[in-house]
C-alpha cells in the first residue's frame, strides 16, 4: 500500500513510466508532457523577453533624450517660478524706490525754491548782512548733505530665502533594484541556455528579490 502511494505519476496523464521531474516546479511528467511543459515555459520566457525588449526601447528613448524625463519638466517649472518671484520682488522694490525718490527730490526742490525766493527778496530789499549770508550757506550745505547722503536709501537682504533650493535625491531602494536588474539581465540569457527548468526558480527569485529590496530599505 505504502509503495503504491509513493509511485510517481505524470501530473497530466497519470503515466508511471519514464517520469521526469521538473526541478523548477517539482512536478512529475511523462516524456510527452515534459516536452509540453518545456514548451510552455519557453512561451512564458518569450513573453518576459518581449517585456524586456519593450522596456529596453523605453530606456533607449530616455538615453537619447534625457531632457524629456518627467523631472526635467519639474526643474524647468522651478526655474520659471523662481525667476518670476525674483522679477516680481525686484519690480516691487524698484517701484517703491522710484516713488520715494520722487517724493524726496520734490521736497528738496521746494526747500531750495523757498530759500532762493528769500535770497531774491533780501537782494530786492537790499537789506542783508554777514549773518544772513551765513544762514543761507548753512541751509544750502544742509540741503546738499541730505541730498547727497548715500545712506538715505538702502537695500536690505532678508536672511530668510524665499526660493527653496532644489537638489536631486536618489532613493537607496531604486539603486538596489537597478543593480538587481543589471545583474539579472546578465544572468538571464545564460540560464536560458543551461536549463529551461531553472527559469522557474529565476522568475520566482526575481520577484522575491525585488520585494526584499523594497522591504529592507526604509
Ligand atoms: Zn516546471
Ligand atoms: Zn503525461
Amino acid at each position: 500500500m505504502g509503495t503504491k502511494a509513493q509511485q510517481t505519476v505524470c501530473a497530466k496523464c497519470k503515466k508511471t513510466k519514464a517520469i521526469v521531474t521538473c526541478k523548477g516546479c517539482s512536478t512529475d511528467f511523462c516524456v510527452d508532457h515534459s516536452n509540453e511543459h518545456h514548451n510552455e515555459l519557453s512561451e512564458q520566457l518569450s513573453k518576459t523577453e518581449n517585456q524586456f525588449n519593450q522596456f529596453k526601447s523605453e530606456i533607449e528613448v530616455q538615453k537619447a533624450k534625457p531632457q524629456i524625463h518627467e523631472l526635467m519638466k519639474q526643474i524647468d517649472q522651478w526655474e520659471y517660478e523662481s525667476t518670476k518671484k525674483i522679477r516680481q520682488v525686484a519690480d516691487e522694490v524698484r517701484h517703491k524706490l522710484s516713488s520715494y525718490i520722487n517724493t524726496f527730490v520734490s521736497d528738496q526742490d521746494i526747500k531750495l525754491k523757498q530759500l532762493s525766493e528769500k535770497i531774491i527778496q533780501y537782494r530786492k530789499d537790499n537789506d542783508f548782512a554777514e549773518p544772513d549770508i551765513q544762514f543761507f550757506n548753512e541751509k544750502l550745505k544742509r540741503l546738499k548733505d541730505t541730498f547727497n547722503n548715500p545712506a538715505m536709501f538702502n537695500i536690505e537682504y532678508d536672511s530668510v530665502s524665499f526660493i527653496n533650493k532644489i537638489c536631486l535625491k536618489m532613493e537607496g531602494k531604486i539603486c538596489l533594484i537597478l543593480e538587481f536588474e543589471r545583474l539579472f539581465s546578465l544572468h538571464f540569457y545564460r540560464m536560458v541556455k543551461i536549463n529551461c527548468s531553472i527559469i522557474h526558480i529565476a522568475l520566482h527569485h526575481r520577484t522575491s528579490y525585488v520585494k526584499e529590496c523594497c522591504s529592507q530599505v526604509p
